[in-house]
């Protein structure tokens, strides 16, 4: 796939491409092609990405960081329950499914290995630590130690494999709750910085309103990183759409992913507000469906990952959208947005 830059895109990415820039046209869109995302099966050039859900969960445990186990669920049955759903999207022209659950959260990356083998999805999954849900997910060495020494243990995760496995994140999957940073959370996202800065991982933070996103990315300026090296997830919770365009404008990725039937209108005003300031090229869609749930029985009620193309795409083709920005949101955005490479400023 070949790239369009624009100036301000050109310019953003001369940041990381400092060896490139200097260089004639043909050899810049050689190492832009070159781009790489990492999925549980293995490195693939982003261009590769394809269609693709950006926040989606295959399992989710909410009982708490002392209690989770991987004995909680037994996979035979999770991919039993998952498959059907995973085949429906790759039957609707995804090609990519980035899995957002943390670890202590119920992340398993044999889990999803199994699946991605069986769907011929790619899988995506990530290392970092949620603190959101005041920090009931953390694991007690993450109040002990320090930004640095938590950048440790994830950077590891990407140099040699998750539990145990050769399977690498291919992001950050930090969290925060609602209100202004705490220490705690402030150290989360200092620890993403400095892995940033070692992997060139996309930090990827469940955060909700403005106000705690705002200042995540004040402290991502302090330390460095271009702000297009992080995603807003769940900007949907904030109610003035206008920080929306500031946090685009400059540069983070707006990640507008708790689709549903309800939301589609309200998430198809900030597109269309988005787009008035041509701002299309920073957004992310997504739905945060899923999952299965460990402790219910069977995996409890789960939530298929097609409201998308049942409700959104439709309202977007109405509301004067065309194919190509669609392909925008749901190819190019995501293939930018996952790209493996350090960000600086
Ligand atoms: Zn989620």
């Amino acid at each position: 796939m070949l790239m369009k830059l624009s100036r301000r895109n050109f310019l953003q990415r001369s940041v990381y491409l400092s060896a490139a820039t200097a260089l004639p046209l043909p050899t810049l869109s050689y190492v832009l092609k070159a781009s790489k995302v990492m999925t549980v099966g293995g490195s693939i050039k982003a261009s590769h990405m394809g269609m693709s859900l950006i926040h989606e969960h295959v399992l989710v445990d909410f009982i708490g960081a002392e209690k989770i186990s991987f004995d909680r669920w037994d996979r035979v049955q999770v991919v039993k329950k998952v498959l059907p759903y995973l085949k429906e999207i790759k039957g609707l022209g995804i090609k990519t499914l980035v899995e957002c659950t943390p670890a202590y959260l119920g992340r398993d990356v044999h889990l999803l290995e199994e699946l991605s083998e069986q769907s011929e999805l790619n899988i995506i999954t990530n290392t970092g630590y949620y603190g959101a849900r005041n920090n009931q997910h953390l694991p007690q060495h993450a109040f002990t130690e320090n930004a640095e020494q938590l950048a440790d243990r994830w950077i590891k995760e990407f140099e040699n494999g998750i539990d145990g496995s050769s399977i690498k994140p291919g992001f950050m999957k930090i969290g925060v709750d609602n209100g202004p940073l705490s220490d705690m959370h402030r150290k989360l996202v200092r620890a993403a910085a400095i892995t940033h800065k070692a992997t060139g991982l996309t930090i990827a933070s469940h955060t909700g309103p403005a106000l705690p996103a705002f200042e995540e990315m004040e402290i991502l300026n302090e330390e460095g990183i271009a702000l297009n090296a992080f995603i807003w997830v769940h900007a949907q919770h904030e109610e003035d759409s206008q920080k929306h365009v500031e946090a685009a404008q400059q540069g983070a990725w707006v990640s507008l992913d708790g689709l549903s039937e309800s939301s589609v209108e309200r998430y198809t005003e900030i597109l269309k507000l988005l787009k008035a300031n041509k701002l299309l090229d920073k957004v992310l869609l997504s739905h945060d469906a899923g999952w299965y749930r460990p402790g219910e029985v069977e995996g409890g009620q789960f939530r298929a990952y097609t409201d998308i193309f049942e409700f959104m795409l439709p309202a977007m083709r109405e509301n004067g959208f065309s194919e190509k920005e669609i392909r925008t949101i749901f190819v190019s955005n995501p293939s930018k947005a996952f790209t493996i490479s350090k960000r600086l400023v």
